[in-house]
């Protein structure tokens, strides 16, 4: 890589003391303070030098591993006509975020969100034959989604940055062999930035779970949960997890020999005395020993979902197991309907005319808590053939701190992430809506079999800072930091400490590193501030007291350590810090 030397007297950073109100998330509040970005319009994002330095920093990243993968790069137009939309069906689909505009001659256009379409009708009119596939293209282009609330910065703009690619095969076995080399591309890519990631299947409905992947940066404020085992590396979306509770393993056990033993049904008076925890206070028992019944309207038909106390319930497995297309919580007025009792006191007794689908942890529940189907009353002793009886015992559970993994059995670790990047097979849903054809080996038309791959490039600048920083600032990994090596003069008017702040700089730029040479007349104070904030990973301090004992001092920003060399060994400190940080 080519060396540089940037001065900071001349640079535009402008860095702030105070955090910017309108920022929510850390990224964002460090990114205005690091004087990497600036807002123009609600969602709109300027990148200054220091902020496009890091986009190009993984842009640079993202280029090589897709160009290994055998993708080629190109750039498609971001305006894009109606027409070619409405082809696809998405001009009606995509709703309101889709940024629609008009031009003079009233021809309607939108700014591509994605750009499946114009890709496809590219392929459809120069792809012909079988020897031109596979193809994988991709670009790296600003990208637009009118969001109703932009909001947390870049992580989720009106405008942004995005890689996106496409594939087009001949048939499954070959896009499957396409979508293997991605995945394994954007691994490579993500472990390149220095980032902790994970990498989890996500639910395709139709196509197929093992051919849509997301990659998570883990971070505290991810939006998305991530459930995943350290054993055999299953990773899955919180929603999507499918784990064993500890106890419903036991309970299994214990079902065998418990037969007998069986309280009598006795109901309790219970005023106003509605949740689990306020049963549990009243009738000093534990949440594990009630049943709380849940009123969930599928397609329009109440169904009673039914679950241990201190469980919650994923309601993306009632659906599955129903079929059911739409999903809600009933009504307060519908809950009155079903169980001729106020919200709050619903059970499983006596129910007729429902569905009754209990979470498989239950099954083993013996003389348990519910709610009556009548004012101001719950149930004790009730249990499950004599008081009530459910059509199917299944896994309703949202997944919890605690459960096994269903393949090795091995504790789940719980962690948060921030999706930045999709991969997917698509199969020929956009070749067969524009007619993207081409003739095989028997001169036969078939319609292409796409893939398409995603990484929001804006979006990852942000987690890189979600996942790394401190009360100072950012510490960015070495392999996204705007420079390696920030280069401080304590003293810029010493006529010594400039000659040796100015040489050190320029030995790092002939080594092919990019260094920042705080050579700005401000109080040292200052520059230690902005230096640790901006998160550089490496900073050189020159100053006259050091240079009278003939020392330099190196820091490291992740680890705040740091150490004391001559002038002339400096440089090679460096680069064994460096590459220190590197291996990590
Ligand atoms: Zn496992």
């Amino acid at each position: 890589m080519a060396g540089e030397v940037i001065y900071y007297s001349k640079a535009l950073i402008p860095t702030l003391r105070e955090t910017p109100a309108e920022a929510e998330l850390i990224s964002h509040k460090l990114m205005l303070r690091a004087g990497m970005i600036r807002k123009l319009a609600a969602g709109i994002y300027n990148y200054l030098p220091l902020g496009y330095r890091v986009l190009n920093k993984l842009c640079r990243i993202i280029r090589e591993e897709m160009n290994r993968a055998g993708a080629q790069e190109l750039l498609l137009a971001a305006l894009n006509p109606a027409e070619l939309w409405r082809e696809s069906g998405r001009w009606e689909l995509y709703g309101p975020e889709l940024m629609r505009l008009e031009d003079r001659h009233n021809r309607q256009l939108c700014l591509g969100p994605t750009h499946e379409e114009v890709i496809t009708d590219l392929v459809r009119r120069e792809v012909r034959s079988y020897r031109q596939l596979p193809l994988n293209l991709y670009q790296i282009q600003t990208k637009f989604r009118d969001e109703i609330r932009p909001r947390f910065g870049l992580i989720r703009g009106r405008e942004f940055l995005m890689k996106d690619g496409y594939s087009f095969d001949r048939d499954d076995a070959s896009v499957e062999e396409t979508y293997k080399l991605m995945y394994q591309a954007y691994r490579r890519i993500f472990e390149r930035c220095g980032l902790r990631f994970s990498v989890v299947e996500a639910d395709t409905g139709a196509i197929g779970g093992s051919f849509s992947h997301e990659f998570m940066v883990l971070a505290n404020s991810g939006e998305e949960q991530i459930v995943s085992c350290p054993s055999c590396g299953y990773a899955a979306n919180l929603e999507r997890t499918e784990s064993l509770s500890p106890d419903s393993i036991s309970y299994q056990q214990v079902e065998e020999g418990v037969s007998d033993n069986l309280l009598n049904l006795e109901k309790v008076s219970t005023p106003n005395v509605k949740t689990v925890e306020e049963v549990c206070g009243f009738m000093d028992s534990q949440p594990q020993e009630l049943v709380k019944t849940l009123i969930i309207m599928a397609d329009g038909e109440p169904v009673l979902a039914l679950l241990r106390g201190d469980h919650e319930i994923n309601l993306n497995k009632l659906q599955k197991l129903l079929g059911a297309k739409d999903l809600e919580l009933a009504s307060p007025e519908t809950i009155e309907r079903v169980t001729q009792a106020p919200v709050g006191f619903a059970g499983p007794v006596s129910v007729t005319g429902y569905r009754l689908i209990a979470d498989l942890v239950t099954k083993g529940m013996r003389n348990f808590i519910a709610g009556a189907n009548e004012n101001d009353a719950h149930y004790r002793g009730v249990n499950w053939g004599r008081d009530a009886e459910p059509e199917q015992f299944a896994d309703l559970r949202l997944s919890k701190t605690g459960d096994l993994c269903c393949r090795c059995r091995s504790a789940l670790t719980f962690s948060r992430g921030i999706e930045v990047g999709h991969i997917f097979k698509l199969g020929t849903k956009y070749s067969e809506a524009l007619g993207a054809t081409y003739l095989d080996d028997q001169s036969k038309k078939r319609a292409l079999v796409m893939g398409c791959y995603g990484i929001g490039v804006s979006r990852t600048m942000a987690a890189a800072i979600e996942q790394s920083y401190d009360r100072y600032g950012i510490i960015w990994p070495v392999a996204l930091a705007p420079f390696q090596v920030i280069v401080l003069m304590v003293d810029p008017l010493d006529e010594q400490v400039r000659d040796i702040a100015v040489h050190m700089a320029n030995s790092l730029k002939a080594a092919g590193l990019e260094a920042l040479l705080d050579d700005r007349d401000e109080r040292p104070g200052i520059k230690f501030k902005d230096s640790d904030l901006i998160g550089v990973p490496l900073r050189v301090t020159v100053g006259v007291r050091d240079l009278k004992s003939g020392v330099v001092e190196i820091k490291a920003r992740k680890t705040g350590q740091s150490c004391k060399v001559s002038p002339e060994h400096a440089l090679e400190k460096v680069l064994e810090l460096l590459k220190g940080l590197q291996a990590e």
